[in-house]
C-alpha cells in the first residue's frame, strides 16, 4: 500500500515510476467476513483524497462518530463525541483489501507508473548518478537503473538488510489477537476502548454492524486462546469487553501478531528512502502504521517537489538529507506515543489502575483536554505537507 500510494503522490511531479511488486494483488473478489479493518485519521483523509483514492472507496468506509475508553473493573471513562468536537466524524474504518485494490486500480490507470508483477527485488549497485536495481521475473534477470529508488518492502524489508542500516527492535513480550466480530445491538458508529488489567481491548465499528476486534494479551496466553472454538473464544472475548453491545454472536477467523516496535533511525542512503513498514514498525494497537506512512509520503512529495523545481537530483545526499530532516520529529513522536500507549496499558499494578481511571476521569470533564488530545491523533503536526491539505 505505502509503495503504490509513493508512487501515485509522485506521478503527480510528472516522473515516471516503476513498481515492483512480488505478489499478485488480487483485491477484485468480494470482501468477506475476516478481512483486516484500518483507521484512517483525518489527516490520512486528505491524503487519500488528493490521490483519488477516497472518491473510489468511499460506499465502503465506516465513520467513527463516538468514542468510549473505560477502564475495567474501575470508575472514569471518557466519551469522544463528533458533535462536542464539531467534526464530521473522529477517524473511518476501512478494510486493508478494499483500500489496496482501489490504490491498484489508480496505480494500473496512471500512464506515468509502470507495475511489474510478479517481480522480485534482488540487489542494488549505488553509482555516483544513478541507482541500479536488478529484480527476477520468473527465472530470468533483469537491471534498470534509476535516480532514486523507494523501498517500501515492509517490516522484513531485505533492502533495509543490504544496504546495512542500523534496526532496533524492542518487543513488548506481547500479542494482539485480532478478528472481526458480530454483537447482538447496532456499533451505531461508536469505537469501544477497554482497558483491562489483562491488557486493553478494542472494538471498531464496521459494516454489516461487524466489529473489528483486537485483543492485546501477555506472549504466553496467545496460543491458548487462538486454540479456542469459536464458542470458548466469543465467551472469553465477552469477559473481557463486558456486555455494551448485547452478546457476542458471531467471530470470524482469528490472526495473530507479536508487537513489536521497529525503529530505523537512519532512512536514508546511497540514492535509496525506506519508507511504510520498511522505514518504522510498531503495535497496530495504536492504529498509527499506516496513517504515519501515508504522512511520511506526503513530505518526501514535498521534498521532491522542491528538488524537481530546482532541477536538481532527486536522488542526490542533499536530497535524502532533507527527506530524513523533513520526517524525523513526526516519527519519534508518534513512535513515543505508540511505545508510552503499550506501557501504559501493560502495567496490571492497582496504582497503575486507578491512575488511569482518575486520567480518563479528568479527561471526561475537559473539553479542551479531548480538542488536543484529537488534534494530535488526527495526524496533524508541524508544518502541514500539501497533500494533508484540503483542496481549495
Ligand atoms: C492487525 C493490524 C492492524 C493495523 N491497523 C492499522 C490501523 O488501524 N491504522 C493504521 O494506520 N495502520 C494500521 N496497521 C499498520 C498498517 O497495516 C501498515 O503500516 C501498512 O500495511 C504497511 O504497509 P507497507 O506497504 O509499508 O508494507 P507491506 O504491507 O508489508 O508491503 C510490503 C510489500 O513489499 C513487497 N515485497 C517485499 N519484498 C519484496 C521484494 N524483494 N521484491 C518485490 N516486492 C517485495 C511485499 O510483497 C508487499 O506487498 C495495522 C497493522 C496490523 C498488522
Amino acid at each position: 500500500m505505502v509503495g503504490m500510494a509513493a508512487a501515485l503522490s509522485l506521478s503527480q511531479l510528472n516522473l515516471s515510476i516503476v513498481l515492483l511488486e512480488s505478489r499478485v494483488v488480487q483485491g477484485d473478489s468480494h470482501p468477506s467476513y475476516d478481512d483486516r479493518t484500518l483507521v484512517v485519521n483525518q489527516a490520512s483523509v486528505c491524503f487519500w483524497k488528493n490521490l483519488g483514492i477516497w472518491q473510489r472507496i468511499e460506499q465502503n468506509i465506516t465513520p467513527i462518530n463516538k468514542v468510549h475508553v473505560s477502564n475495567k473493573g474501575h470508575f472514569g471513562s471518557v466519551n469522544f463525541d463528533k458533535d462536542e468536537l464539531n467534526v464530521a466524524a473522529l477517524a473511518y474504518i476501512v478494510e486493508a483489501k478494499i483500500l489496496g485494490f482501489a490504490l491498484k486500480l489508480t496505480c494500473e490507470e496512471n500512464e506515468l507508473i509502470k507495475i511489474i508483477a510478479p517481480a522480485s527485488f534482488k540487489q542494488m549497485q549505488y553509482k555516483k548518478d544513478s541507482v541500479e536495481v536488478t529484480y527476477s521475473v520468473g527465472e530470468n534477470i533483469h537491471t534498470i537503473s534509476s535516480k532514486l529508488m523507494l523501498a517500501a518492502d515492509g517490516i522484513q524489508s531485505g533492502i533495509r538488510k543490504q544496504l546495512e542500516l542500523e534496526t532496533r527492535i524492542k518487543s513488548y513480550q506481547r500479542t494482539a489477537i485480532i478478528c472481526n466480530i458480530t454483537p447482538e445491538y447496532k456499533h451505531n458508529n461508536c469505537a469501544f476502548e477497554r482497558l483491562t488489567d489483562k491488557g486493553p481491548t478494542a472494538l471498531l465499528p464496521f459494516v454489516s454492524n461487524r466489529c473489528g476486534f483486537v485483543w492485546s494479551m501477555e506472549n504466553t496466553q496467545a496460543q491458548a486462546i487462538l486454540d479456542l472454538s469459536d464458542e470458548d473464544f466469543l465467551h472469553k472475548a465477552q469477559q473481557q469487553f463486558g456486555y455494551r453491545l448485547g452478546k457476542f454472536i458471531k467471530a470470524g477467523k482469528r490472526s495473530s501478531y507479536p508487537l513489536y516496535l521497529v525503529t530505523v533511525p537512519q532512512q536514508v542512503k546511497n540514492r535509496v528512502i525506506l519508507i511504510g513498514n520498511a522505514a518504522h514498525g510498531m503495535s497496530p494497537v495504536s492504529a498509527q502504521g499506516l496513517n504515519l506512512a501515508v504522512r511520511d509520503v506526503a513530505r518526501l512529495f514535498d521534498v521532491i517537489k522542491e528538488i524537481t523545481h530546482k532541477s536538481q537530483d532527486i536522488g542526490a545526499e542533499e536530497t535524502l538529507n532533507a527527506y530524513q530532516n523533513a520526517i524525523n520529529t513526526d516519527q519519534q513522536q508518534t513512535m513515543r506515543y505508540t511505545d508510552d500507549l503499550m506501557s501504559w496499558f501493560k502495567i496490571d499494578e492497582p496504582i497503575v489502575a486507578a491512575l488511569r481511571s482518575i486520567g480518563l476521569f479528568t479527561l471526561n470533564q475537559s473539553k479542551y483536554l479531548k480538542q488536543e488530545l484529537f488534534h494530535r491523533a488526527s495526524g496533524y503536526r508541524g508544518e502541514i505537507p500539501q497533500l494533508l491539505r484540503k483542496k481549495a
